[in-house]
C-alpha cells in the first residue's frame, strides 16, 4: 500500500498541494482525477520521489519513503511525452533498465520477449521508436517501465497526447494488462471517462486538495460535494 500522509507543497507563494492524505490499495489501479492545475502531477512526482514535499510523509509498503531517492523506490514511470532513446531499437529501449543493472544477457532477452508479448509488440524488437505509432510508443514505454519489476507504476496522462480512438483502445488494454500483472498503479488523468471506465478506485482532486476517494460507482452515485458531482458529470 502507498500512504500519502498530510503532504503539502508550495512553489513560491503558490500552493500546489494542501495537506493531502491518500491511501492507495496494494495491487489496485487507482486514478487521480482532476482538472488541469489541481496538483495531480505534483502529487505523483512526490510519490515517485522526483519532488520533495514541504511537509508530510510518503509511506510505501510500510517503509517511510519520503527521503528515499526515486531509483531506490522500485517505481516505474510513464509520462505523456515519453522520452524514448531514439537511437536505440525497441528491444534495447525495453532492456535498458535491466542492462544497466548488469543482468545476464539471456535473462534480459527472455524478459524483453515476455514484456513485448504482454504489450502486443512481439514483432517489433528491431524497430526504432520513430517507426512506431504514438500508441505503440506508449506501450513500449509501459514495457520499459515494467522491465525492472517495479512495485508501483506511476502513469502521468500516458494517453493524453493520443487521438480519441487510440486512447480508448489503450485504456482498455491498460485495464487488461493490470489484471495480468497486478502491479499497484496510479494513473493521473483529467479524463472522467477514462477514470470511470478502468479504475478500481478514484481520488478526485481540485485546487490542491483531494475532494473524495472511492469506487467509481460510489462517487457517481454519492458525490460528496457539488464539485465532484459536476466534474464527474462532464463528458470530455
Ligand atoms: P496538474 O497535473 O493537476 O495539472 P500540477 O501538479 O502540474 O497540476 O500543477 C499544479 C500547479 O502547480 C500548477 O498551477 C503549476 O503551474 C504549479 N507548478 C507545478 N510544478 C511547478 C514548478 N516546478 N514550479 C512552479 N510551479 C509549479
Ligand atoms: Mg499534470
Amino acid at each position: 500500500m502507498i500512504s500519502v500522509q498530510g503532504v503539502s507543497k508550495q512553489f513560491g507563494d503558490y500552493v500546489a498541494l494542501d495537506d493531502v492524505s491518500l491511501e492507495i490499495r496494494d495491487g489496485s489501479l487507482t486514478a487521480l482525477l482532476g482538472p488541469s492545475g489541481s496538483g495531480k502531477s505534483t502529487l505523483l512526482r512526490i510519490i515517485g520521489g522526483l519532488e520533495t514535499p514541504d511537509s508530510g510523509r510518503i509511506v510505501i509498503h510500510g517503509d517511510d519513503a519520503t527521503n528515499v531517492p526515486p531509483q531506490k523506490r522500485e517505481i516505474g514511470f510513464v509520462f505523456q511525452h515519453y522520452a524514448a532513446f531514439k537511437h536505440m531499437t525497441v528491444r534495447d529501449n525495453v532492456a535498458f533498465g535491466l542492462t544497466i543493472r548488469r543482468q545476464p544477457k539471456e535473462k534480459v532477452a527472455e524478459r524483453v520477449d515476455e514484456l513485448l508479448k504482454i504489450v502486443g509488440l512481439a514483432g517489433y524488437q528491431k524497430r526504432y521508436p520513430s517507426q512506431l505509432s504514438g500508441g505503440q510508443r506508449q506501450r513500449m514505454a509501459l514495457a520499459r517501465a515494467l522491465a525492472v519489476e517495479p512495485r508501483v507504476l506511476l502513469l502521468d496522462e500516458p494517453f493524453g497526447a493520443l487521438d480519441a480512438k487510440v486512447r480508448t483502445e489503450l485504456r482498455e488494454w491498460l485495464r487488461r494488462l493490470h489484471d495480468e500483472v497486478h502491479v499497484t498503479t496510479l494513473l493521473v488523468t483529467h479524463d472522467q471517462e477514462e477514470a470511470m471506465s478502468i479504475a478500481d478506485d478514484i481520488a478526485v482532486m481540485d485546487n490542491a486538495r483531494i475532494e473524495q476517494v472511492g469506487h467509481p460507482r460510489e462517487l457517481y452515485d454519492n458525490p460528496s460535494n457539488p464539485f465532484v458531482m459536476g466534474f464527474l458529470g462532464e463528458v470530455s
